[in-house]
């Protein structure tokens, strides 16, 4: 097990540099044109794949970094560059971790490069698990998928929605309802490849913030998918659905604790999106309010704007170290006993929220217009309270572990 550490080695000390500067350099110049054409960046994802930022390669070596700090140092500055673009960009990673996490290596070795495509001919995936009625609410999924033994297909059904990347992605990967007795524990991740017949995007949403990044319905009608195209494969379902009805008999506990750790799991890699946003923003406002002048003197010799900054430095690194102790904690197995990683989520993206407000205030007029970075980051900063479960869910886990209560 890798001792938590809050200094980053010179080997992550030269990755982070190398994405900062492709952030600075590539990202923050276009982050203002994309936002505006509210399109997929597909140019620069393929710079992204061209320097190997935008491969599995790159995002396992951080995935599965000792020390915890990989995933989330270069969440936070893709993100610090635009929201919107970094997301066009790790939004596949997302979906590839999906199947890292639970496929074969058959699958894995299979579908991961189908997701990513090559740097002449980029390509994008989608994780498919959110529907109309079924949002927080993960138990009320609808979309079924019945299989056909005579042909050993899986028939899906149903509509998802806020897939980002849906409909436009090679490689779907689609949760759905597979016993419904039995809630999110019948539930199973599937494959859908490209070009199958029934798959299509519906709605495409026009958003409020991180427009780079492509929302959409995803329809699948009698979508056919082979038997290969279950993630896990058939045996270990059948295995895993005997033992969630066996414990949904004697209470259910361990299964539910097993679901909470995959997602304290994932939620730091949110948070430090979240972190990566609010820094940027306190970086725009400490830069203006050392140079605007007003009555004189420069706006930060105000007490009423300095310590603004100083809250808004103290909340960004105070969610940085949350972020990478949970981060931590995750890479190393150590068990989440007060939800550390929804904790983690919960304040870093409160913080992004509020730090970028702060961040228009200091900038006055110019902060409310679109001459300038903080108004777009605002926008931005208001999906990291929504997505990957609400600030109210995350509340809602925290409180239900320490008071030692089963997560629903
Ligand atoms: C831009 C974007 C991208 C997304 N990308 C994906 C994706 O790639 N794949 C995917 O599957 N999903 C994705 N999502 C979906 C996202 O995870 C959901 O929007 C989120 O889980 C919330 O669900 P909902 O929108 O249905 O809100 P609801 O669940 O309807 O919640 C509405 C409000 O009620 C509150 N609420 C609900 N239940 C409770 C409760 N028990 N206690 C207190 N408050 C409660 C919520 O906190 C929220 O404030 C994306 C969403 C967006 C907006």
């Amino acid at each position: 097990m890798a001792e938590f550490t809050m200094e980053l080695n010179d080997e992550q000390k030269e990755v982070r540099d190398w994405l900062h500067g492709f952030a600075a350099d590539v990202i923050r110049p276009a982050a203002a044109e994309w936002d505006e054409r509210e399109e997929t960046p597909w140019p620069i994802i393929q710079e992204a794949a061209k320097v190997g930022i935008y491969s599995l390669d790159f995002y396992a070596q951080q995935y599965f970094d000792p020390t915890g700090l990989g995933i989330p140092m270069a969440m936070e500055e893709l993100f610090w560059g635009d929201a919107g673009i970094a997301l066009s960009i790790v939004g596949t990673g997302l979906a590839a971790v999906g199947v890292l996490a639970n496929g074969t290596e058959e699958q894995i070795g299979t579908w991961i490069p189908q997701m990513y495509g090559d740097v002449n001919d980029v390509k994008v995936a989608a994780f498919c698990s959110s529907e109309p009625d079924a949002g927080s609410d993960v138990a009320s999924m609808r979309t079924r998928a019945v299989y056909d033994e005579a042909k050993d297909e899986w028939v899906l059904n149903g509509t998802k929605t806020w897939a980002t990347n849906g409909g436009i992605a090679n490689v779907h990967v689609v949760v759905a309802v597979v016993d419904s007795e039995l809630g999110s524990k019948g539930h199973a991740s599937f494959i859908v490849p490209p070009n199958t017949p029934g798959l299509s995007q519906g709605q495409k949403f026009q958003k409020h913030g991180i427009r780079a990044s492509h929302t959409a319905e995803v329809v699948l009608e009698n979508v056919r998918v082979p038997g290969s195209c279950l993630l896990g494969g058939k045996e270990k379902l059948d295995e895993r659905l005997a033992r969630a009805r066996e414990r949904a008999k004697s209470g259910g506990e361990r299964v539910k604790n097993a679901a909470m750790a995959t997602f304290e799991a994932s939620r730091p890699a949110v948070g430090a999106m979240a972190v990566g946003t609010a820094r940027a923003a306190y970086e725009e406002a400490l830069e203006y309010a050392k140079t605007r002048t007003q009555f004189g003197r420069p706006i930060i010799d105000n007490q009423g704007v300095a310590f603004q900054l100083a809250d808004m430095r103290t909340s960004v690194d105070a969610a940085r170290l949350l972020v990478w102790r949970a981060s931590w904690m995750a890479v190393n197995g150590k068990q989440f006993t007060a939800a550390e990683g929804s904790m983690s989520k919960l304040f870093a993206s409160e913080t992004a929220k509020k730090v970028t407000g702060q961040a228009i205030q200091i900038l006055g007029g110019n902060g409310y217009t679109r001459e300038y970075p903080v108004e777009r980051m605002h926008r931005d900063a208001a999906i990291y309270t929504i997505f990957e479960g609400t600030s109210e869910i995350q509340r809602l886990v925290i409180a239900r572990t320490l008071a030692g209560m089963p997560i629903r």
